[in-house]
């Protein structure tokens, strides 16, 4: 497996209005940064962007960086639980998995009754055809 770079831009801005100082990346989807007073904002997305108010761009920056799963002590502890000590199936689960094994039987009871009553049908006519031959053979 690769290490996988992405690039994203840093675009570090003003709103002309109330003159905070606000930071925006475009690897933060769907999310507008807004500023102090709340009138101006950027929407820094990878392909394009999206400004309202006044705004005066300070910077803008490349970043590069190398795509890994950064997980909290906390997550960390939750993902390695979840390995070694499976949680039980819930009464829905457990209930669903029985549902599941009933419509299962129920329907291997159906394809065997019907292979016998189609067997059964196929004999009974094979049958019929010998001794219609037979009967026929007497004749000539
Ligand atoms: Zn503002």
């Amino acid at each position: 497996m690769g290490k996988n770079k992405s690039v994203h831009r840093k675009i570090t801005w003003k709103c002309d209005m109330c003159e905070s100082i606000q930071t925006s990346y475009s690897n933060k989807r769907w999310d507008m940064d807004v500023c102090k007073c709340g009138k101006s904002g950027y929407d820094l997305e990878e392909f394009y962007s999206r400004t309202m108010g006044k705004i005066s761009i300070i910077s803008e920056e490349e970043i590069q960086e190398e795509n890994t799963i950064k997980l909290s002590e906390n997550d960390s502890k939750i993902f390695i639980d979840s390995i070694l000590n499976p949680e039980e199936p819930n009464e829905k689960l457990k209930k669903t998995f029985e549902n599941y094994k009933i419509m299962k039987r129920s329907t291997e009871e159906e394809i065997k009754w019907k292979a016998f009553l189609y067997g059964s049908i196929v004999g009974i006519l094979a049958g019929i055809g010998i001794c219609g031959l037979i009967f026929l053979l007497e004749f000539i």
